[in-house]
């Protein structure tokens, strides 16, 4: 069995053994031309003419057309372009056509595309108007009831690709013909095929496209079925093959894959049987429900696909699921389209109605009729894996209590971001410059973690921390005399590297000194401190406003002691005196995702006098030189038998995954949001050539950007990430 589990069958699907033997078959042995007379001609021509006569066979075309194009979405096209050019016939005859093009509010784009392209071009103007579905995807029939008689063409679909939600054709049919309706009927079947039963000539549908690649056949193969009367108008004309209805020489290896698909449906004992696949269902959904608590499934499974299950969970997104997900091996698809940031809701979704956090996290998971008990247990097995890492991650509610965290942690939205400062003895937690985007991702992290909130600070008056604050609750520990936020009435006195005199804030072995810049604005040095505080005679103290360092205890927090500048909206305004050449700058926008920067890192850049003026002072490194790719990935782990593979994946990925890294190698964690915490060793120790990777190399990089940033020349990137990397994969212990 294959290391990946593949449950995106709605999407594409892998080809079946007769099907890739067929098309072999078709380019090396029967390679002619089918419209060629000699042998090697009537060769090719016998695997179309058999492979149409067994469509026809399992569709029930009957006596209407079937046609061989290249796939569902030509198929739409060439339906489309047939009913509105009759319609324009009808028209321009003096008939009365109907006004409206209808189309269910879920359909797959190809159709409401093909609807405004066709009937712009076409010069039709009729109305486009979208059927709305209830909550289990079917059409509103009585709203189709009341413009049925208006329509001149509508389409519906025979089972949704997003959510399996199979509609109501047989009520459609109805009213179709109670209202004695003239409308042309385009029925997309891309998803029914070898899933629902097909009597194409005994309904009235007009038009009914097909996917080869949607059931074990290769993509650029798809069918059309015409319904005999209908009217018809080539989109592709030429040489006149498929009759003259689709001109251009046929994809014989596409038709030889599809027409041995076709045999295995005819012909029965390939494929599972309906009953077969709701028990898959059953045990699918069985598995998703114990490891992701609260999941909602967002169909109604009596009317759906049994092959489709598509869901959400609360509190995490379909960025999170996907990535788990995927770390497991298990191949699913987002519901709608995201970018690394933000999700999309999904329109098929919103169409019925379902809640927004639930559109746009939806994961959906699908299967073919060809799946076994052994890739469901497995499936299973890696399901319940994801639930552990999410669980231990505390994205997910969890009975036992993971383990707590130490050091720096960088959490980012939309090109800012918010630090938290862990101490794992203390079980405490500093938050600076908390989003309210990520309020309740830090809240459900504190809450899980079980973490006392020493404080929440901002770095500028607009840092919003009563949001958080009211979420937090009873986990922030307030000092009596202190600020709502945490901020001690006494804490200690510290005497910074100018001399200068702040108040700090002690948390674990360290202390955080808050250098006010003004009223409004503050900068958080976070080191270690000794204890001699006392100020150079004459140094004057550096604090603003009404600030009054308290006296508890004198320290002294020299630059070689700041190991972070958390330095927000103050930027690095006066913090030269205070930190050192490599203290790191951590700043509260980080629109490059450069995660942090050094008074060494700014100099270099300022000093370079290679750079013509204009230069943006953020530019990167030489890619060429910082990325391995497939080729030299080999070669390098040969040479530098002591390069450290580092997984910037987040530790919910890290914890699912499946394999080793390039050359068997066991990678070391450290997501990208831990990455300032680990920076410090890494800058201060013996440099080794550290090797980052992570799913496609797209975060990996960013993580070498910022070291090499930070003057760590031996830092570089698997190129195209654990997706491309050529390594044999191997199952983890
Ligand atoms: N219709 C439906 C329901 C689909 O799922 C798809 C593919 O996702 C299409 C049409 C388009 O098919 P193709 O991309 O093969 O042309």
């Amino acid at each position: 069995m294959s290391i990946d589990i593949y449950l995106d069958g709605n999407a594409t699907s892998a080809i079946l053994p007769a099907a890739l033997a067929a098309a072999v078959d078709a380019m090396a042995e029967r390679f002619g031309n089918p419209s060629s007379s000699h042998a090697t001609g009537l060769r090719a021509r016998a695997v179309l003419d058999a492979t149409r006569q067994r469509a026809r066979r399992v569709l029930g075309v009957g006596d209407g057309r079937l046609m061989f194009n290249g796939g569902a979405t030509e198929g739409i096209q060439t339906a489309v372009l047939s009913a509105l050019c009759a319609l324009r016939e009808r028209q321009a005859g003096g008939a009365t056509i109907g006004t409206l093009l209808l189309y269910g509010a879920t359909e797959h784009k190809a159709v409401p595309e093909s609807l405004a392209h066709w009937n712009r071009l076409l010069g039709l103007n009729l109305r486009l108007q979208a059927i709305p579905v209830d909550a289990d995807g079917q059409h509103d029939l009585s709203m189709l009831r009341g413009c049925i008689a208006q329509a001149a063409l509508l389409c519906t679909m025979a089972a949704n690709n997003e959510t399996g939600a199979i509609s109501d054709l047989a009520a459609i049919e109805a009213l179709l013909n109670q209202s004695a309706s003239k409308a042309y009927w385009l029925v997309d079947c891309v998803q029914a095929l070898g899933k629902l039963p097909l009597a194409l000539s005994s309904t009235r549908i007009d038009y009914a496209p097909f996917s080869g690649h949607k059931l074990y056949a290769p993509k650029g193969i798809g069918m059309l079925y015409v319904r005999a009367g209908a009217p018809f108008t080539p989109l592709i004309v030429g040489g006149g093959q498929e009759g003259g209805q689709r001109s251009g020489t046929e994809n014989m290896a596409g038709i030889a894959a599809l027409g041995a698909v076709l045999a295995a449906l005819e012909e029965g004992g390939v494929f599972r049987s309906h009953a077969e696949l709701l028990a898959v269902r059953v045990r699918l959904a069985e598995s998703l429900r114990e490891a992701l608590p609260g999941l909602v499934f967002n169909h109604a499974f009596a009317k759906s696909l049994p092959t489709t299950l598509n869901f959400s969970v609360p509190g995490l997104g379909s960025r999170e699921l996907m990535d788990v997900f995927d770390a497991a091996q298990v191949r699913v698809s987002s519901g709608s389209a995201c970018s690394a940031a933000k999700a999309a809701p999904s329109y098929v979704l919103d169409a019925m109605g379902v809640a927004p956090w639930r559109s746009s996290g939806a994961i959906r998971m699908s299967f073919g009729p060809l799946i076994d008990d052994a890739t469901v247990a497995e499936a299973c097995a890696r399901i319940a894996r994801c639930g552990e890492a999410l669980r231990a991650s505390c994205l997910i509610p969890s009975e036992r209590a993971p383990l707590p965290h130490d050091g720096v942690v960088q959490l980012g939205t939309d090109g800012a971001c918010s630090w938290l400062l862990l101490d794992a003895a203390t079980r405490s937690c500093i938050i600076i410059d908390p989003l309210p985007a990520l309020t309740e991702r830090i809240e459900s992290f504190v809450r899980c973690q079980n973490y006392r909130v020493c404080a929440i600070l901002g770095s500028s008056p607009d840092s919003d921390r009563a949001t958080l604050a009211r979420a937090l609750g009873r986990h922030i520990a307030r000092d009596q005399d202190g600020d709502v936020f945490g901020w001690p009435s006494s804490g200690h006195c510290v005497t910074l590297a100018d001399g200068g005199i702040v108040a700090g804030l002690p948390f674990g072995a360290k202390v955080l000194a808050r250098v006010l810049h003004d009223d409004a604005r503050a900068s958080y040095l976070f080191g270690d401190a000794g204890g001699d505080g006392e100020p150079p005679a004459g140094a004057a103290a550096s604090y603003v406003g009404d600030e009054r360092p308290p006296l508890r205890e004198k320290l002294r927090l020299p630059a070689t002691g700041v190991r972070y500048a958390f330095v927000g909206h103050a930027g690095q305004e006066g913090l030269a005196a205070l930190v050192d050449a490599d203290t790191l700058l951590c700043p509260s926008r980080d629109p490059h995702n450069a995660f942090c920067t050094s008074m060494r890192a700014l100099a270099s850049v300022q000093d370079s006098t290679s750079l013509p003026p204009d230069t943006d002072v953020a530019a990167e490194p030489d890619a060429s030189a910082i990325e391995l790719d497939a080729a030299t990935l080999a070669d390098f782990l040969l040479r530098h038998p002591d390069a450290q593979l580092i997984d910037v994946r987040e530790p919910y990925e890290f914890a699912a995954s499946m394999t080793t890294g390039p050359g068997g190698r066991i990678a070391r964690s450290v997501p990208l949001s831990r990455l300032a915490d680990q920076l410090g060793d890494w800058l201060r120790g013996e440099p080794v050539p550290l090797l980052f990777l992570c799913r496609s190399g797209n975060r990996s990089i960013k993580a070498v950007q910022c070291l090499r940033r930070l003057g760590y020349r031996q830092a570089w990137n698997v190129s195209g990430g654990l997706a491309l990397a050529a390594a044999p994969l191997t199952l983890a212990a």
